[in-house]
């Protein structure tokens, strides 16, 4: 260990796992893990959140005795999903830094003492950002970079392309976060919001080591309007813009007709034309309501004030070599 970085040796490292119905990774993960924190000189906590898996995930956490970390498994009461699965393992995590990774090892654990480092040399967020994504279709990386664009087009803190939650986060940093109270919980905007000196490192992602992914596209849309409506009131302006334009050219469309009335006497053609504008405006009031009915619903979640996730329990299993205070 290099003599500087000396003040760093007995500060605690958390790492956040969020799991739900990974057994067919959990073994692969674990030792994976364990390699890396054998090259580690601080202690680690392993923080597994339990996102209301129903197969044996928990049950392989805990089977292993002798692991270098010890290792937490926090067990939310049902299924609440990842954003929330992994609020829970930043506000419980103990550690001087917090490191978030995907238990389906997408995101390379071998990195972690490269964001170790950086963050000992001064950085309060290290960022992974993906220079190559294996194992996803063109689909999925086409849509995703044009939500990106979009996102950062109308949000005010944009958020980085190519990043995923796969980052390293001081306690200050952890601790901004944790204050934020929202319910409707969009990560990587959080994230970005925050802000905090950010040193971002390129990676290759792998494709998942094995078992299935729990998105589809109907839950990426979800995450997606989350993004858009939490980070920005820009689409209610671009209704109002959009209403307006359309009342102006309905305005001048009707001053040309009893113009026309008046110049060349009255005729019945123009029915057609009138179905054309009242199918537009009603389309354009419809999606007006509609935009206002996202936030509407977003505020009445919110004045719910319900808790993010609820916690069952927390498992814990020893380690043999990484002593530290609870
Ligand atoms: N995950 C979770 N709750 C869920 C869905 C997923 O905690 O409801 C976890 C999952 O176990 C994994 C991470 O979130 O550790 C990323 O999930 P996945 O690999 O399925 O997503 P993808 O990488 O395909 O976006
Ligand atoms: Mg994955």
């Amino acid at each position: 260990m290099k003599a500087g970085y000396a003040r760093f040796k007995n500060q605690l490292l958390s790492i956040v796992i969020p799991v739900h119905n990974e057994a067919a990774v959990i073994p692969i993960l674990l030792d994976r893990l364990d390699t890396v924190i054998a090259t580690l000189e601080s202690p680690v906590e392993l923080v597994f959140v339990d996102d209301g898996s129903t197969d044996n995930s928990v049950a392989l956490l805990l089977a292993g005795q002798d692991h270098l970390a010890r290792i937490r498994v926090l067990r939310l009461s049902r299924n609440f999903g990842k954003e929330a699965a992994v609020s829970a393992g930043l506000r419980e995590a103990r550690g001087d830094a917090v490191i978030l990774i995907d238990a389906d090892l997408q995101d390379p654990p071998e990195l972690i003492p490269r964001m170790v480092t950086e963050w000992q040399k001064g950085a309060d967020v290290v960022l992974m950002k993906r220079r190559s994504r294996a194992g996803e279709s063109w689909l999925k990386r086409l849509t995703a970079s044009l939500f990106y664009r979009l996102i950062n087009h109308i949000s005010d803190s944009p958020i980085p392309v190519d990043t995923g939650d796969f980052r390293l986060m001081s306690r200050r940093t952890i601790d901004a976060l944790n204050k934020l109270p929202e319910r409707n919980r969009y990560l990587k905007g959080m994230f970005a919001w925050v802000g905090m000196p950010t040193v971002t490192l390129e990676f290759d992602r792998d494709s998942r080591a094995a078992g299935n992914t729990k998105w589809n596209y109907f839950k990426l849309v979800q995450l997606a309007m989350e993004g858009i409506t939490s980070f920005s009131t820009k689409p209610l302006r671009v209704a109002l813009l959009l209403g307006l334009m359309a009342a102006g050219a309905g305005g001048m469309f009707g001053l040309w007709e009893v113009l026309k009335v008046l110049i060349f006497g009255v005729s019945t053609p123009g029915y057609a034309s009138m179905i054309a504008v009242i199918t537009f405006l009603a389309g354009v009031q419809l999606l007006g309501i509609g935009l206002l009915g996202e936030y509407v619903g977003r505020i009445y979640m919110e004045t719910k004030q319900r808790p993010i996730f609820i916690l069952a329990d927390e498992l814990e299993t020893g380690s043999s070599r990484n002593q530290f205070p609870k």
